[in-house]
């Protein structure tokens, strides 16, 4: 079997999406990138999160062929190949129907800078332009938006974040949707105030030396 180790780590993280609220039913979709064998793997379309097994996940190539797999990939594979051809510093990516960085999409907004937490994905992060679910148009759009950053907003769809692997894609996920439940809550009493750039580079500069690395 190709990509055992990646495989596994979809089938877990896709049950985490839904345990942690970040996605509803069977939208939202996972991939990991294999940089050597130039391969990702990637959820299947439509099938529990729960009841997914290992072979249900699909192997797929940069021209988005199927390499293994007998069922069909999520119908966003473009949305995460199109990173794995063009970036090398994103190799996993989540995609989810989140509610409060999605309820910022469905306001065609980006999401500023409200609390320093936003610098896991970037000084802010930009709501691609719209285009339907599924299409070429949506990863273009998708990749364009996110450029220097590890996340972007999808116009009245969802969010999509990515990582050097899936544990830090997902993390920016959370970190994402954290903010943006902030921000849409601290509008309710009144105007946030914005972190400003300067602060920000200070903030992502104190982020490359953060945590465990
Ligand atoms: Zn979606």
């Amino acid at each position: 079997m190709l990509l055992l180790d990646e495989k596994k780590l979809l089938v877990e993280y896709g049950k985490k999406l839904i345990e942690k609220n970040l996605t509803k039913g069977t939208s939202g979709n996972l991939s990991i990138f294999n940089r050597e064998k130039k391969l990702f793997a990637i959820t299947p379309s439509g099938i529990d999160y729960f009841k997914t097994e290992l072979e249900d996940i699909v192997v797929m190539d940069l021209n988005g062929n199927v390499v293994e797999g007998n069922k069909k990939p999520s119908s966003e594979h473009n949305l995460h190949r199109i990173f794995y051809a063009n970036r090398d510093d994103i190799d996993a990516i989540v995609h989810a129907h989140t509610v409060y960085s999605t309820v910022l999409s469905c306001m065609r907004m980006s999401l500023p800078a409200v609390h320093y937490m936003i610098a896991s994905a970037g000084k802010d992060i930009r709501c691609a332009e719209y285009a339907t679910f599924g299409t070429e148009e949506l990863a273009e759009n998708a990749f364009n938006a996110m450029a220097d950053r590890k996340a972007v907003l999808l116009a009245n769809h969802g969010v999509l974040t990515g990582g050097r692997n899936i544990s830090e894609a997902f993390s920016v996920l959370e970190d994402v949707e954290y903010v943006s439940e902030l921000y849409i809550k601290a509008k309710i009493i009144g105007d946030p105030i914005i972190i400003d750039d300067r602060e920000m580079n200070v903030i992502t500069e104190k982020f490359k030396s953060y945590g465990q690395k």
